[in-house]
């Protein structure tokens, strides 16, 4: 609001100002990184969303809703200090009170948090949450790659079973496949080991990495001391030459990491899920243990990765909680919009089953009554606030993608009727006032 009360007020100033004002007024603009979504595209999202919502539900998932700020702390001690996003890309501030807070990165953390502190363990031995929202991350936006993003995730709390990697690696597929993305992405797979074999292997990736640290590029050199596995996914041609021949995680895993992923591997080639293994997913994020998985495209240049997860079993207690293993994915909206804009061009239009037109004097207020009387009957109609040409109103139910176009015309409505046009046929006729109750059923086919 205060942004246009100079102007209101303006008119009392030179005409100098007065322009100021107006293009200080015009050059409102979202911050970088930071887009709207549109009513033209808001239906696409909701059939994405809500498909995700239904899909999880019949897993067992129910929803939760966190704040988008936590103590800065939580993230820090979750996703890891040493990762990108604690290093470089939190939106962090300082409260009034003094403490540091930051705007959520991603959805794990606080999911974690409220389950340790409403005490979600003590309620059941499992626990299956999925969430929907938006992140923020200060990176260099690009296409598919935005500063505010949205991501939906679920994370099951309560169970080492392999079963429960591999019921949520189904239950993400069985999503992608409702909304017809399948045939535009893979399934990568690898394990990360666990707190047995992950730091043997460590070890051994760096006594490898060692003698090459000076060819390495000045990010990976770094790496090498606090995050040595993070080497394996730089974008750098260099580093990736020099960790082509580096020990693989997957040739190190102990004999429990081992059958763990074996498992997962069988189930999904029980329900004819194609996958890759990859040992070269490390995720950005600290906390996974044993199965970790992407889910990649190339339709979408450098931003490949739509979701993402693996298993975390050490986090719940890393941030207070008892132990409790656990496991998740996210998945990334604007990534997966753009793929089903691919699949599904048209056909997420906003539409309305029926337009109301009116003609001549005293006919409004009928219409509007119409209105008012379909909607309560959950039929979704439009009309016009101005008198307009019956033309122009039935070009613009036209536009609308209305079935029928109600006329509520002078002459007619003095007979106790009105026209109803078939918006296809352009077919025509007359019927009853009190009949026009009646149509919803016609209207809502
Ligand atoms: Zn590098
Ligand atoms: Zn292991």
């Amino acid at each position: 609001m205060g942004i246009f009360q100079p102007l209101e007020l303006s008119t009392n100033l030179s005409p100098f100002n007065r322009c100021d004002r107006i293009q200080a007024v015009m050059k409102v603009r979202s911050i970088r990184g930071f887009k709207d979504i549109l009513p033209d595209s808001i239906k696409r999202w909701h059939y994405i969303e809500d498909s995700a919502g239904n899909i999880f539900e019949l897993y067992g998932f129910s929803e939760i809703r966190i704040p988008v700020v936590e103590f800065t702390d939580i993230f820090a001690r979750s996703i890891g200090t040493s990762t990108d996003i604690v290093e470089k890309e939190m939106y962090s501030f300082t409260d009034r009170d003094g403490s540091s807070i930051t705007l959520r990165p991603e959805g794990t953390a606080g999911v974690v948090r409220a389950y340790i502190e409403n005490s979600l363990y003590a309620k059941s031995t499992i626990s299956k949450l999925y969430y929907m929202g938006m992140m923020f991350r200060h990176e260099r936006p690009q296409k598919g790659r935005y500063r505010g993003f949205y991501q939906i995730g679920a994370e099951l709390f309560g169970t080492k079973d392999p079963y429960a990697d591999s019921e949520i690696i189904l239950m993400l597929w069985r999503f992608l496949e409702k909304i017809e993305v399948t045939s535009l992405i893979r399934l990568e797979l690898s394990s990360l080991g666990d707190e047995n074999c992950r730091p043997s292997y460590k070890q051994k990736l760096v006594k490898y990495l060692r003698p090459l640290k000076n060819e390495l590029c000045e990010n990976c050199q770094r790496r090498l001391e606090v995050n040595p596995l993070r080497i394996l996914d730089c974008k750098e041609k260099k580093c990736k030459e020099i960790s082509k021949d580096a020990p693989s995680m997957l040739d190190n895993l102990c004999d429990n990491c081992n059958k763990h992923l074996d498992h997962v591997k069988d189930s999904l080639e029980n329900f004819s899920i194609k996958y890759i293994l990859n040992p070269r997913i490390v995720r950005g994020l600290d906390y996974y243990t044993r199965t970790v998985f992407e889910i990649k495209t190339d339709e979408l240049g450098a931003q490949n990765a739509v979701a993402a997860g693996g298993r975390y079993d050490g986090l719940v207690e890393e941030l207070g909680g008892p132990p409790t293993p656990a496991v998740g994915f996210s998945i990334g909206m604007e990534r997966l919009v753009l793929l089903h804009e691919k699949i599904v061009p048209v056909g997420f239009q906003k539409g309305v089953d029926a337009f109301i037109a009116f003609i001549g004097k005293d006919t409004k207020k009928t219409a509007f009554q119409f209105a008012y009387d379909f909607r309560k009957q959950g039929i979704s109609v439009e009309m016009e606030y101005e008198n307009k040409s019956l033309k122009t109103q039935l070009k613009k139910a036209d536009k609308l993608g209305a079935k029928y176009a109600i006329i509520v015309g002078e002459e007619e409505l003095a007979r106790g009727k009105v026209k109803v046009r078939n918006m296809g046929s352009s077919s025509e006729e007359e019927i009853n006032i009190d009949k026009v109750k009646q149509l919803s059923i016609k209207l809502s086919n």
